[in-house]
């Protein structure tokens, strides 16, 4: 048997953190059985129905690396893999779980629906649906139909005591069919509901392996009643813990926080993005936490997924980041540093110079997003200090000794000669009974303006002479001056 998972999101906006996460763990399993994975678009809901999120999402999985085998891009043979695209399909087997008495019309107005519910609320009854369409007859279904009465099919739940769903996570989870309403299935738009399509989508396209998150959980009795109906086999499903907030509560919902997009555009690379998703739910028994997509490939188990919700943490997805960031071969590091540069500032730089910038920012960073500290000193003019560093070494008479000092050796010195550099400013450290650290700090603060920065003599030499002497000579002024509030910030 072909392992077959599917990737089903509807086009709805942005890419969820954790949509990626369950595309990636259902590319994972696919490959992991050399099977097949597939992108099927979830386009029936039309109130939330996003142009050119289908196009965007398709755009962001490739970027990240995820490559299906069969989608709505590239075809197959199981296709279309647009459910838009379907309609005649479902259509079809509404129609036969009609004949077959597993459904049925339902004329009810909005108005009469609203009514029932809010009586058997008040009564704290059941709200489902209370089947009042269920016993028409032939003859006056065939009457409201012709007479284009709006209508809906609905789902027969056959009245059996439990529906028991054998999770690959979860293990057994029993439902009471009592509890579950007669769901539509058809809606009066002429669009099939999820579940029909999904149902009859993943039987069609002959998924083995429903792999999805856990808000899907409760929707599982009712597909499974509609496996049944078919007389279709029922896949296997896997339903994936929420990701939580450190509250427990669910992962925030303000979508900077969640699209992937965005944690793309603030500078984490696709490697890092997907291997915290990977570790995100699913643990190996070593507790490694450094993946490629290609050794999760092989590692990666569906078993070591944990039953309970998860919690995002942006500290340990930085951290992992970093990890991938600093484990890719030198020349793609420059290139994608490089091209986020060229993205972000607007600048006037020869390659020499960014390939030495580079070269010294990037075993400093995380993320592409901490390049900015780094590289802004460079294209933009010092207007203030930061408050902190500056209080601390912007103060003093030894800061104007040593920003003398060093004004008096960049002129006689060459700014790569780092030794000589390096040698006369321990000398004046130690002249001046103070820590060499101090003297960087001085030194970094006037020439940045920041407590952070890249190395001392890869500032001198990336800034060059002139504008050392002239910053030099703005923070003694700066000194001279005192503070004012609007110098710091
Ligand atoms: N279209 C559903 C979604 O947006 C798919 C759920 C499923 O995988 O069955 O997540």
């Amino acid at each position: 048997m072909t392992i077959r998972t599917r990737f089903a999101p509807s086009p709805t906006g942005y890419l969820h953190l954790g949509g990626l996460r369950t595309a990636l763990y259902n590319y994972l399993y696919s490959k992991k059985h050399s099977g097949k994975f597939i992108l099927r678009i979830e386009d029936t809901d039309r109130n939330r129905f996003v142009p050119g999120a289908e196009e965007q999402l398709i755009s962001t999985l490739s970027n990240l690396g995820i490559q299906w085998d069969e989608g709505p891009d590239m075809g197959g043979q199981l296709g279309p893999y647009r459910q838009s695209d379907r309609l005649d399909i479902y259509k079809k087997y509404i129609n036969k779980l009609i004949d077959s008495d597993n459904a049925y019309y339902c004329f009810c107005s909005t108005e009469r629906l609203k009514e029932i519910r809010e009586k058997a609320s008040k009564e704290k009854r059941s709200t489902n649906y209370d089947r009042h369409c269920l016993t028409l007859s032939k003859e006056s279904i065939q009457k409201k139909l012709d007479a284009g009465e709006r209508y809906v099919v609905r789902l027969k739940i056959p009245d059996t005591e439990n529906i028991v769903l054998d999770d690959i996570i979860h293990g057994p989870v029993k439902f009471k069919a009592e509890l579950i309403d007669d769901q539509i299935i058809l809606k009066s738009d002429g669009y099939p509901t999820y579940h029909l399509a999904n149902v009859v989508d993943d039987h069609l396209m002959q998924i083995t392996h429903v792999i999805r998150g856990d808000e899907w959980l409760s929707s599982t009795p009712k597909h499974i009643v509609l496996y049944n109906a078919f007389k279709w086999e029922i896949p296997e499903f896997a339903h994936l813990p929420l990701i939580l907030n450190a509250d427990r509560s669910k992962l925030s919902k303000r979508q900077n926080d969640v699209a992937v997009e965005n944690y793309l555009e603030k500078g984490f690379i696709p490697e890092g993005l997907l291997n915290y998703l990977a570790l995100l739910g699913w643990s190996n028994k070593d507790d490694m936490e450094f993946f490629t997509l290609e050794s999760l490939k092989s590692i990666f188990d569906l078993k070591n997924v944990s039953k309970s919700g998860c919690i995002f943490d942006p500290r340990k997805l930085i951290h992992i980041n970093g990890l991938q960031l600093r484990s890719l071969d030198e020349a793609d590091r420059k290139n994608r540093i490089q091209n986020y540069l060229e993205k972000t500032f607007i600048f006037n730089k020869s390659g020499d110079w960014i390939n030495n910038f580079i070269q010294e920012i990037q075993e400093r960073i995380k993320t592409f997003n901490d390049i900015s500290v780094f590289f802004t000193p460079f294209i933009e003019k010092i207007e203030f200090y930061e408050k902190k560093p500056a209080k601390k070494f912007l103060h003093s008479t030894f800061s104007i000794k040593v920003l003398n000092f060093t004004a008096d050796l960049i002129k006689k010195t060459k700014l790569s000669d780092h030794t000589e550099l390096d040698r006369s400013l321990r000398e004046l450290a130690e002249n001046l009974e103070i820590s060499f650290g101090k003297v960087a700090g001085v030194l970094r603060v006037a020439l940045t303006g920041r407590g952070v920065s890249i190395g001392l003599f890869g500032l001198f030499s990336l800034l060059g002479k002139d504008i050392v002497l002239d910053r030099i000579s703005q923070a003694i002024e700066f000194i001279n001056n005192d503070y004012e509030e609007k110098d710091v910030k």
